[in-house]
This record gives C-alpha cells, sequence and structure tokens, in this order.
C-alpha cells in the first residue's frame, strides 16, 4: 500500500488496529486521501500526516492507541508542521474528550465520518483542530458504504453491512459502529463483478453479523440468495463471509452450504460460551444446544466443514461449572482456530454492570487452559491433514520467497514449492507436513 513520495506528494502514515472492518476503511482512507497529495509511507519518520485507525472492543486495545500517541509526541515537538488524527472505534467513544485528552492531536474523525476526512485534513493543514462523531442517516450512510479499492489482489473483502443492533451485553460495537445496515444487493453485485473483471478470485463478504443481512431491509435480497447470485459471477471461484451469528443461521444458508461449491467449507461462528447461564446472561439469543444443532446442520450440508469461533472468558458471574461447560463445547466442535479472550470491561455495555466481575488471575488462569487445550484440537486437527489432497487457490510467493502460497477451502495457509505462473489458479496440492501455522504441501500428482 505504501508508494514514493516525491516533491509534490506528502507523506501519509497510517496504523490500524482491530477488525478487518478497520482494514478496509484504512484502505479507503487511503484512496480518499489520494485527493489530497498524500502517498502512504512505511515508516512515521516520513510522515507529513500520521493516522491512527482505531478499535475499542477491549481496554487492551484502546490503551494501545494512547501508548502510540505517546510516540508520536516527540515527533510533533520536533516537526510542528506533522499532523496527527485519529479515527475508528476509540474516536467516536472518546470525539472532542480526546482533542483536550491529548493535546498534540488535531483531527478526530468517527465511525461514520470517513467521507469528512479530506475536509478534516484541510482545516488541520491550516491550523485548526476539529473533531466530527456525528451519526449519519441511514439515506446518507447507504450512499456513502466504502467501496474495496483495487490492490491488484486476487482475494478481496466486500463490505455488505456496517454496525449491529444486538447488544450482546459485554460489547461495545453498537455504540461505535451505530445501527445495522444492509448495503444494497445491486451495489456489492455490480462491485464484485467488477472486481472478478480486474482478476480476484475470491472474495470474503465482511460485515459484524452477515447472515442477518437484508433482514431489516425488505428491498434487498436476503443473505442466502446473494451468495446465489454471487457464485453464478464468472471468474469468481470462491466466496467466504464473515462474521456469522447463530442466531440468523437460516435453512436457506444451510441449504447454500450443500448446493454451492463455491461457497468454501470453512464458517466462522462464535459462541462466546459453552454455559446457557452465561449465554443467558451475554444476551446471546441462543443457548449451547441450540448452537450445537446449528453446527451439526451445516456439518451434514457440507461434510468436513471447519468452524473457527471466538470465545470470551471470565465474563461476570462466570462459575467453574460455567468455565467447565465452555472447555467441553470445545470437544464437542473441535474447532479449526478459536480466537478467545479474557472478559473486559467496555464503557456503556450492561456487562459493566453486572456483579461477580472476577479477578485477573482468575481470569487468565482460565484463558491458559482453554489456549492450550484448543492449541492442541488445531495441532491434532492439521496433522490429520498430512497425507489428504486439498484444492488450494495459489495467491502469491511465501513470506520465504522461496515457495508458493495459498489457502485451502477450509482456510489454512499451505507453502508450496512450484512455478510462479501457478500464483492466480487453483490447484491440487497433497500435504506432507503441518506446523504450527501452516501446512506444507506439494503438488498433486496421479497415480
Ligand atoms: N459480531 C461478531 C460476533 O458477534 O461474533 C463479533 C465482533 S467483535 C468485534 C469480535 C469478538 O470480540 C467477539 O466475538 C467477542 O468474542 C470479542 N469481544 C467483544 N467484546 C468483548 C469484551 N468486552 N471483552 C472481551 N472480548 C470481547
Ligand atoms: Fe458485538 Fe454481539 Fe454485535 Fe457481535 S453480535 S458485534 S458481539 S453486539
Amino acid at each position: 500500500m505504501t508508494e514514493t513520495v516525491t516533491a509534490h506528494t506528502k507523506g501519509l502514515y497510517l496504523e490500524t488496529f482491530g477488525c478487518q472492518m478497520n482494514v478496509s476503511d484504512s484502505e479507503k482512507i487511503v484512496s480518499l486521501l489520494k485527493g489530497l497529495g498524500y502517498r502512504a509511507v512505511p515508516d512515521p519518520a516520513l510522515a507529513d500526516l500520521i493516522l491512527l485507525n482505531t478499535c475499542s472492543v477491549r481496554a487492551k486495545a484502546e490503551s494501545k492507541v494512547y501508548d502510540y500517541l505517546g510516540r508520536y509526541r516527540l515527533r510533533k515537538r520536533q516537526n510542528s508542521r506533522l499532523i496527527i488524527g485519529v479515527g475508528g472505534c476509540v474516536a467516536q467513544q472518546e470525539g472532542e474528550r480526546l482533542l483536550k485528552k491529548v493535546p498534540y492531536v488535531d483531527l478526530v474523525f468517527g465511525t461514520h465520518s470517513l467521507h469528512l476526512l479530506p475536509e478534516l485534513v484541510r482545516a488541520a493543514e491550516r491550523g485548526e483542530r476539529r473533531s466530527v462523531t456525528d451519526f449519519i442517516d441511514t439515506e446518507t450512510r447507504l450512499n456513502l458504504f466504502p467501496e474495496a479499492s483495487d490492490t491488484g489482489e486476487l482475494t478481496r473483502f466486500v463490505t455488505i453491512m456496517q454496525g449491529c443492533d444486538n447488544f450482546c451485553s459485554y460489547c461495545i460495537v453498537p455504540y461505535v459502529r451505530g445501527r445495522e445496515i444492509s448495503r444494497r444487493s445491486a451495489e456489492i453485485l455490480a462491485e464484485i463483478r467488477e472486481m472478478a473483471g480486474r482478476g480476484v478470485r475470491e472474495i470474503t463478504l465482511l460485515g459484524q453479523n452477515v447472515n442477518s443481512y437484508g433482514l431489516k431491509s425488505p428491498e434487498e435480497l436476503h443473505f442466502a440468495d446473494l451468495i446465489r447470485e454471487i457464485s453464478a459471477i464468472d471468474g469468481i471461484e470462491r466466496i467466504r463471509f464473515t462474521t456469522s451469528h447463530s442466531r440468523d443461521i437460516s435453512p436457506e444458508l444451510i441449504a447454500c452450504f450443500a448446493e454451492i461449491p463455491k461457497l468454501c467449507g470453512h464458517i466462522h461462528l462464535p459462541a462466546q460460551s459453552g454455559s446457557d447461564a452465561v449465554l443467558a446472561q451475554m444476551n446471546r439469543g441462543y443457548t449451547r444446544s441450540e448452537y450445537l444443532a446449528t453446527v451439526a446442520a451445516l456439518r451434514r450440508a457440507r461434510p468436513g466443514l471447519a468452524v473457527t469461533g471466538d470465545i470470551i472468558v471470565g465474563f461476570p458471574g462466570e462459575t467453574e461449572a460455567d468455565y467447565e461447560a465452555t472447555l467441553s463445547l470445545l470437544e464437542e466442535v473441535r474447532y479449526a482456530d478459536l480466537f478467545s479472550f479474557l472478559y473486559s470491561e467496555r464503557p456503556e455495555t450492561a456487562a459493566a454492570r453486572f456483579p461477580g466481575q472476577l479477578t485477573r488471575t482468575v481470569k487468565q488462569q482460565r484463558l491458559d487452559r482453554l489456549q492450550r487445550r484448543q492449541r492442541e484440537i488445531t495441532r491434532e486437527i492439521c496433522d490429520g491433514m498430512v497425507g489428504t489432497v486439498q484444492r488450494v487457490l495459489i495467491e502469491g510467493h511465501s513470506r520465504r520467497g522461496d515457495q508458493l502460497t495459498g489457502r485451502t477451502d477450509a482456510n489454512r495457509v499451505v507453502n508450496v514449492a512450484g512455478d510462479p505462473s501457478l500464483i492466480g489458479r487453483m490447484i491440487d496440492v497433497t500435504i506432507i507436513h503441518s506446523y504450527p501455522n501452516s501446512l506444507l504441501g506439494e503438488l498433486y500428482r496421479e497415480g
């Protein structure tokens, strides 16, 4: 994403925290600021403008932002023309307060203000300090949905919805990203057709709760129909989506896994806990047995489906028995991978007021044990893949550069020796070794 800065251009150093939504927004930021003569640079020392695109889903992510700002303080002292800006979820949460707390921050833009960024940067160039964190109305939001920029990659993310209405009791997302809105189906399909025309082979549909896409917008397609339409686009060979909510997995979506080979054999389906009592307190809208029934139905539709998930450990009031129920969920689901977190108290959320907050020590011990067990399960699953033949989309050169790299249908990284002409192609690979973070394969030869 970085380019050479010439005498006519200015350097933009952009630091992105958090989820794929922020990564997509950052791409948009780079393309918006090109119009003002800014080009992305790889080092803050080369920057005229430093922007932090922030995440506040856990307290740790939020405090990281202040650590980074601390590092830039000296730069600002040495170069008073340097502009420093903060966007994303922390910006949305803090707004004007951030300008007061950190006097060398020049601009603050919230999650609904991306389109105003060029104006804010121009104001900062004139020496004005501003913060914009207003939520905008649905119609305006629909017209401003960020389109993915052309990065020349074979795999791309496409944002299909924003915000969330679920109000899980621990989660800050509905407060900082606003109400859930589904992007227009026609626009999504047009964007994917254009991507396919440019050589994109795999797309991942993106949203906080993708499988509720269209439920509140009768004029748009339902999620399963959207997938069917995308699968008919020539050139698109793989479709993925993230994140899904177990409560909103419809029979039509399950049928897609049975009927659409382009839909990859992987779903990210966070459970958050294996205990019914905790799930109810979390306001997740499903029980453990409903979640397990959904996983079973998905696996009946697509045998071998890889399931990944998110778990929160140490939710207020979580007993030893609740925690054991979560551990046993790992055994029943056998997650291919799991993202697990210590419960983090977030401002405004209902759970911050719940009794029974656990100590850091208890939470950490529970998390360590859960992560140890999940590492074993992941290892067992990867070891079990050795000797199998996997269909891999070759995406480019491996990190070390001496091999090609791609991902299996289930989204596991595979490195394989081969000719660079294979980049962009789907090939069969025999897995010959499994490492903690990747698989090693060789080109499959019949017979
Ligand atoms: N919408 C997605 C869903 O419901 O599964 C998740 C979006 S959230 C940005 C990503 C993950 O962060 C959640 O699945 C949850 O596990 C975790 N998370 C959210 N709030 C948290 C909190 N207060 N403490 C710890 N983890 C949290
Ligand atoms: Fe947060 Fe729940 Fe919405 Fe996911 S579904 S973003 S966890 S409120």
